[in-house]
């Protein structure tokens, strides 16, 4: 029995690729070390609906063939990559979006892009919560799944969870089930959606989304600049502790980083560390009035300079910098940015904020190598990065990968917080079973063997293999 040719009675059209090129390329993803042979997939396949992508579950089933269901694998913790042999299912083709401004929701296929998405949906007045600094690339189903507000402040407006009506779904088994409601408030029985939605794609294959449709709004911007990280995070501190409205986006960037990021955009290098900000409200003015609240409370630790921006071209600049600071960091020095997620609790910010600016310190393999700090400081999340040489062989350099996620693991135990916008398991699984316990890794290994008992879809993420 040939895979391929199995593949193929299913999804036809040339959407089965046994090319070795696109099975090297369909299997990497963010981490710079190369594939191991045994992970170099048989197939790649792209089906264009969910009946397709159940027979392809029921057939893997059959054979014993593992799926790994792949977005743009843009995922940080490592969820994309296959760890074994099998079958590489890409969502790419399923990029269908319906919008009922009747009912006030909207329907994506999981393969839909996100900003062009974002796009659609603009032109008719709304906004998509969902802003992951990949938005260029990522897909809906993988945001979904990893349930990531990314930039968006989760205390402004909330996570992508709180938009989602219910979800499409293909289980392991190749049964298709629909969750949740075209109604405003939850549905009827165990909410089946918060299975998949945040789910790590242990549970099922998300073929299509539902979620409510939120108005567009004004906003107002600004950029504040501090003399040190301390005063930095003291400022959004204050910002929590003097009850001001949260903004929708606020990113800081320590000043070796602002240095490459602003240089890549063609702009002035900034002084200091920075903190970017977009505040919303439905006019302009309730948005400036917010925005002035919020300056109020960083101005009380003394900043260099306030800026308030006019031009949405100089914010989309500046935003621009921050959201792709990791290809910039790679670019300007030929090495690989590899960054951590430390989610410390906001009383503890000011000293995680500056144990993740010496996040690498006294590591046996990272120890030495340059490293920046970044992140979402609105949403209290701090992205300490490092730059892991390209010429180290890739043994090496996955040793490094996982010392970065012990040592984020540290932090985060330390300091009451979670990474987990970029997945819960796979390169974070010991610090699931550290935080939760045996018992809570047990429970969810239960889920997952009651719903896929021969562990086809998407295995080695919750072993943490990858
Ligand atoms: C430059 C850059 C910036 C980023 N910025 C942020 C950020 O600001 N905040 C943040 O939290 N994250 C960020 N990320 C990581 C973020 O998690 C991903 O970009 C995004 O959520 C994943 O989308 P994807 O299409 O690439 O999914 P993939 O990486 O392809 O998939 C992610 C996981 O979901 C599973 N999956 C994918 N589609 C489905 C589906 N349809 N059904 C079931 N399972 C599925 C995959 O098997 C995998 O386990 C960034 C990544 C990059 C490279």
């Amino acid at each position: 029995m040939s895979i391929v040719s199995e593949l193929e009675k299913i999804v036809s059209g040339g959407f089965v690729s046994s090319a070795l090129i696109d099975r090297i390329v369909s299997a990497e993803d963010t981490f710079p070390y190369e594939l191991r042979e045994e992970e170099v997939p048989y197939a790649v396949v792209m089906p264009g609906c969910k009946e397709e992508i159940s027979q392809i579950l029921r057939f893997a089933n059959k054979e014993k063939v593992p799926v790994f269901v792949r977005g743009s694998a843009t995922q940080l913790a490592g969820s994309t990559r296959p760890h074994t042999h099998g079958i590489i299912l890409s969502t790419d083709r399923l990029n269908k979006v319906d919008i009922f401004e009747d009912y006030n929701f909207f329907e994506c296929g999981a393969g839909c892009i996100v900003l062009q998405l974002a796009q659609k949906l603009e032109e008719l007045g709304y906004y998509l919560p969902v802003h992951p600094g990949s938005r260029r690339i990522a897909r809906m189903g993988g945001v979904v799944s990893n349930n990531t507000s990314a930039h968006i402040v989760d205390a402004s407006i909330g996570k992508p969870s709180d938009y989602i009506l219910g979800v499409e779904v293909v289980l392991p088994n190749g049964d298709i089930i629909e969750t949740g409601t075209k109604g405003m408030r939850r549905p009827a029985g165990t909410d089946l959606t918060k299975f998949f939605v945040g789910g790590d794609g242990l549970l099922g294959v998300i073929t299509k989304i539902r979620m409510r449709l939120v108005p567009a709004f004004k906003s107002s911007y600004g950029v504040v600049h501090f003399k040190n990280l301390e005063s930095l995070a003291k400022g959004v501190q204050r910002m929590y502790y003097e009850k001001r409205p949260k903004p929708l986006i606020m990113e800081m960037m320590d000043e070796k980083t602002t240095q490459v990021g602003f240089k890549a955009k063609g702009l002035p290098a900034p002084k200091g560390a920075i903190i970017l900000f977009e505040s919303i409200g439905c006019s302009q003015e309730e948005a400036e009035t917010k925005r002035e609240q919020i300056i109020q409370s960083l101005e009380a630790e003394n900043p260099i300079k306030v800026d308030r921006l006019k031009d949405i071209n100089e914010w989309n600049s500046i935003l621009s910098a921050r959201e792709v600071i990791g290809s910039f960091l790679c670019q300007e020095s030929g090495n690989y940015s590899k960054s951590a997620e430390v989610i410390p609790n906001l009383k503890y910010l000011p000293e995680a904020t500056e144990e993740c600016a010496n996040f690498n310190q006294g590591l046996p393999i990272c120890g030495s190598l340059e490293h920046y700090l970044y992140g979402h400081i609105g949403a209290v999340s701090l992205h300490p990065g490092i730059l892991i040489p390209r010429n180290w062989d890739s043994e090496k350099q996955r040793e490094a990968i996982t010392e970065l996620f012990e040592r984020e693991a540290e932090l985060n135990l330390k300091y009451g917080g979670c990474g987990g916008e970029w997945g819960q398991f796979s390169k974070r699984t010991s610090f699931f079973i550290r935080r939760y316990g045996k018992e809570g890794y047990e429970f969810v290994k239960n889920i997952k063997k009651a719903i896929d008992p021969n562990n086809i879809l998407n295995p080695g993420i919750l072993e943490g293999y990858r």
